[in-house]
Parts: C-alpha cells; sequence; structure tokens
C-alpha cells in the first residue's frame, strides 16, 4: 500500500510504501483484543452468579492473559496473535471438559480458523511467512470432533444441570461467535474494498502529482469520440514547463518534483466539469475543454495559468524557485482524429518555445 510523503512544509511530494503501523494491523489487535476480554469478562460474571469455581478461575485467567495481549497487540503483532489462538483453543477444550457439550464452547473453533487465514494474511504481509492455516484448522476439525465424541464417554468435571444456566451460557457463546465472525468478514471485505480503490486510484492517477495520468485521458478521449463525435467544442492544451532540466540540475530532482506537485496542483484548479487535465508526460500537461465555447475558455485558463505560474514561489529548503510554462491551444476540427488535434497543441508548443517560452499560442496568434 502507498501512503503520501510529506515535506517539512507539510506539502505531499510524492508516495512511498506503507510501513505496518500505517495499515492500522496493531489497531485491529486492539479492538479484537477488547472484544476477547469482553467476552470473557461477560463468562465471568455469569460464572460467579451460577457460583461455577473453576470456570470463574479459567476466565479470570483468560482475562489475565488478554491483559498482557495488550502490550503484544502495539509490539509483536505475532505474539499477540499466537497468544490469542492458544487461549481461545485452551480455553475451549477446558470449558468442554469442565462444562460438557451442551454449553456451546465448542463454537469457538469457527472463530479460530477464521482467526488463522487472518492471521496468516497479516502474516504473510508482515514477515512474508505463513503460519500454516490449513494445518491449523485441521488441527481445530480434528479437536472439535474430539470434544464431540469424548462427550458421549466422559462425565463433565461440573455437572450443572440447570437448563437456563446452559441456555444463558449457549446463547453468550454463539453471540461472541457469531460477532466475531461478522466483525471478521466486515473487516476482510474493508482490505478487498480498500485494495480495489487503491489499485484503481493507481491505475488512474498520476503517483506524484495526484493528476489524472495519461492513459486515464486516453480513455476519456476514447469514450468522448465514440460516445460524443462531432456533437460538441472540442479544445486542447498541451502545457510545458520551461528549462525544467535546469530545476533538476540547480536544485535537485527532489526540488524538480515539488515543482512539478505544485505547478500540477495550479493547473488542477482550473479543473470543472468540462474541463479535465492530466499529466501527459515528464514535465508535460493536457487540459482537455469540451462543450460550447470550449476554446474561448481554454484560452483563459492557459492565459491566467501562464501569469499564475511565473508569479509563484516555489521554496524548496529555503530556497525559492521560479519556473514558467508554455502552452499550444488547439482545436478539435470537424472529421479529424484526436491525434491530430493533440499534435497540432504540440506544434503551437513547440512554437511557443522558439518564440521565447513563458508564452502560449493558439491558431489564432501567440500570446
Ligand atoms: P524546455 O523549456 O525546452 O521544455 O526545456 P526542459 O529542460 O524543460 O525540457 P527537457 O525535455 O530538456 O527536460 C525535461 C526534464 O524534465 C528532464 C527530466 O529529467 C525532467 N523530468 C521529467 N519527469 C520528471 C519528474 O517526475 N521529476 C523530476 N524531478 N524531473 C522530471
Ligand atoms: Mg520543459
Ligand atoms: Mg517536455
Amino acid at each position: 500500500m502507498l501512503v503520501d510523503v510529506f515535506t517539512e512544509e507539510g506539502k505531499i511530494v510524492g508516495k512511498q510504501r506503507a510501513n505496518r503501523k500505517d495499515l492500522g494491523y496493531e489497531r485491529l489487535a486492539y479492538m479484537a483484543n477488547i472484544m476477547l476480554v469482553s467476552i470473557h469478562f461477560c463468562l465471568l460474571l455469569i460464572f460467579a452468579v451460577l457460583r461455577i469455581y473453576p470456570m470463574l478461575v479459567l476466565n479470570l485467567i483468560s482475562i489475565v492473559v488478554y491483559a498482557i495481549n495488550f502490550y503484544w497487540a502495539n509490539n509483536n503483532l505475532r505474539v499477540f496473535f499466537y497468544v490469542a489462538y492458544m487461549e481461545i483453543l485452551i480455553h475451549m477444550v477446558i470449558s468442554n471438559f469442565i462444562l460438557g457439550w451442551n454449553f456451546g464452547f465448542q463454537l469457538y473453533g469457527f472463530a479460530l480458523i477464521l482467526c488463522s487465514y487472518y492471521g496468516d494474511y497479516i502474516s504473510r504481509k508482515i514477515w512474508n511467512k505463513t503460519i500454516h492455516p490449513r494445518i491449523n484448522s485441521l488441527c481445530v476439525i480434528g479437536i472439535y470432533l474430539f470434544l464431540y465424541i469424548a462427550s458421549f464417554f466422559i462425565e463433565p468435571i461440573c455437572n450443572v444441570t440447570s437448563t437456563a444456566a446452559s441456555i444463558v451460557i449457549f446463547t453468550v457463546n454463539a453471540i461472541s461467535v457469531f460477532v466475531f465472525m461478522i466483525v471478521y468478514i466486515e473487516n476482510y471485505r474493508a482490505i478487498v474494498e480498500r485494495t480495489e480503490n487503491s489499485l484503481i486510484e493507481a491505475a488512474e492517477k498520476d503517483e506524484l502529482t495526484q493528476m489524472h495520468n495519461r492513459r486515464n485521458m486516453q480513455e476519456r478521449l476514447d469514450y468522448i469520440f465514440t460516445q460524443n463525435a462531432g456533437k460538441s467544442e472540442i479544445a486542447i492544451a498541451i502545457i510545458d514547463i520551461d528549462d525544467f532540466k535546469r530545476v533538476n540540475d540547480t536544485y535537485g530532482h527532489n526540488a524538480g518534483d515539488l515543482v512539478l506537485f505544485e505547478v500540477a496542483a495550479r493547473i488542477m484548479e482550473k479543473e470543472a466539469p468540462r474541463i479535465c487535465a492530466c499529466r501527459w508526460g515528464g514535465e508535460e500537461f493536457l487540459i482537455l475543454s469540451t462543450g460550447e465555447g470550449a476554446y474561448q475558455k481554454l484560452v483563459g485558463i492557459i492565459n491566467e495559468l501562464v501569469q499564475r505560474v511565473r508569479n509563484d514561489d516555489h521554496v524548496y529548503e529555503n530556497q525559492i524557485i521560479h519556473v514558467t510554462i508554455s502552452a499550444g491551444i488547439s482545436v478539435w476540427e470537424k472529421g479529424e482524429k484526436i491525434e491530430h488535434t493533440i499534435s497540432r497543441a504540440d506544434q503551437y508548443l513547440y512554437e511557443a518555445k522558439k518564440a521565447g517560452k513563458n508564452r502560449y499560442i493558439t491558431r489564432d496568434r501567440i500570446w
């Protein structure tokens, strides 16, 4: 996953791979731990009321284990995971021996299977190591069936005959497991959705400037031309930062990136429903304007941009950098391919450069 990289002034200058703290796994582990403590606390109260002391002690031990696990949730997720996994497994087995099958402690086996797969997902993401969820799940299934069969042959240690107690404890266990499963599935779905969205964003956006990328603009142009050919006015501007190589050479590549980001932000300020900008290449941008008066609107926008960028200060490590831009604006002529309109804008841009930069040229005249 990519996260923003900031300058000291708090400006975004790029993206980098997130470290695991940023992914929020610790927060998730913390929440899971709160849930587990709450379940045990609830059981503790029930067993205190029913005076089933072995279960009271067992739940007390579990609460202590999870209290310690808050530390591991923040410091070592792998230890956290193993402690939680073993506690649930051991608690499930011992509770079955103490109370028997009718109290529903075996249901935690279902949660354990989900837990192993989730733990494995996180483990492979963070440490690139599997925790063998299939083997874990097979063990859980084996233990589950063993407890079921054993319940026919081994008498529970505490013989609780109250049906009401059985109903209450079974219900608490069933609800806890179902809630755990819902939280797990919702969390997993959120991860999938986040991943999908970031992939879509990465495919459509330029990482450095956060503008639409060339591919996205190309798709937009294709769409306009298949859906809307000839129905509306279309104007295109190509903008290029002047002497940008000099910025990189003089102040360094990072300074160049900052300037690119800030010029892009200026251009993006002009985006509107029928005005769309993209990073077309290295230090080149394309603005697409459609609809009635598209050309006049675009000329106005470029005129403003050339002046604004000329006056903008770009501050990098206490140095002020100035840049200018040049642009070419063309209008789509009926019947021509959009590539021709773009190359005409490119041609005008080239002429603007030749004419001394820091200006724009349209089909009508030099500005
Ligand atoms: P001109 O006025 O004729 O456009 O001159 P120029 O120096 O802007 O043009 P040239 O094509 O010679 O150089 C463009 C430079 O832009 C070279 C390249 O290293 C730099 N560049 C392209 N993409 C990036 C980027 O993402 N970050 C930085 N820092 N520099 C970039
Ligand atoms: Mg340039
Ligand atoms: Mg260029």
